[in-house]
């Protein structure tokens, strides 16, 4: 039986977390290729190009050569990291003692266990057919803000996912400004939510 090989955009640290209820705290990062979304402004690459296939104990292995300061805290993103995340990955990462942040768009359910979960709704640019999914154990909702949402769509986000930490994030796009007055405005009229900027942009690191 051949053993999976995962396709990894990029590994990289020591670095900070960006963004959430974690933002500012060390971490390394492992971002799987490909998403099954394709959102206006995305500002990240996981394309294929570039890319390579790592086996997970290939993974757990660069993972600790980059954790330089023994953090023991992974960010795993893409893409849409639960394409590819499963059982195994997660024995072989969390068995090495690493704590688990998942960054999702919310549509599928991880198939391994993470340590802490972020979900990052984008219903706006789902294909036909592609909902949100059911039951996700969500730790954080992080909503990135352009004109399609508003304090309805908050509300039923909140009603959804019961969770400690509601985060309202803008675009950061051509049209940041607007984003951030609009972003500012809803926490005002729901104040549940918080602001979460993406520090890792602001203070230049990856
Ligand atoms: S879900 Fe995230 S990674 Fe995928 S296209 Fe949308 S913004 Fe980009």
């Amino acid at each position: 039986m051949s053993e999976r090989r995962y396709l990894v955009k990029e590994m990289f640290g020591p670095t900070l977390q960006g963004e959430g209820a974690h933002a500012g705290r060390a971490v390394v990062f492992l971002r799987f290729a490909a998403c099954n979304l394709d959102c206006t402004g995305c500002d990240t690459d996981f394309s294929p190009e570039g890319a390579r296939r790592y086996t997970a104990d290939e993974i757990v292995a660069r993972l600790r050569e980059l954790d330089t300061n023994h953090t023991y805290r992974v960010v795993v993103t893409g893409g849409e990291p639960t394409l590819q995340w499963d059982a195994d990955l997660a024995r072989a990462v969390r068995g090495a003692g690493f704590r688990v942040h998942m960054e999702s768009n919310g549509t599928r359910v991880p198939a391994g266990p993470v340590d802490w979960l972020t979900i990052s709704p984008k219903p706006q640019h789902h294909p036909a057919g592609l909902a949100l999914a059911d039951n996700l154990p969500a730790d954080e909702v992080k909503v990135v803000v352009d004109d399609t949402v508003d304090e309805a769509v908050l509300d039923r986000y909140a009603a959804r996912w019961r969770c400690e930490h509601y985060f309202l994030q803008p675009w950061m796009d051509a049209r940041y400004d607007h984003n951030l007055q609009r972003t500012i405005a809803m926490i005002q009229a729901r104040p549940r939510w918080r602001l979460s900027l993406q520090l890792h942009k602001i203070i230049n690191v990856p």
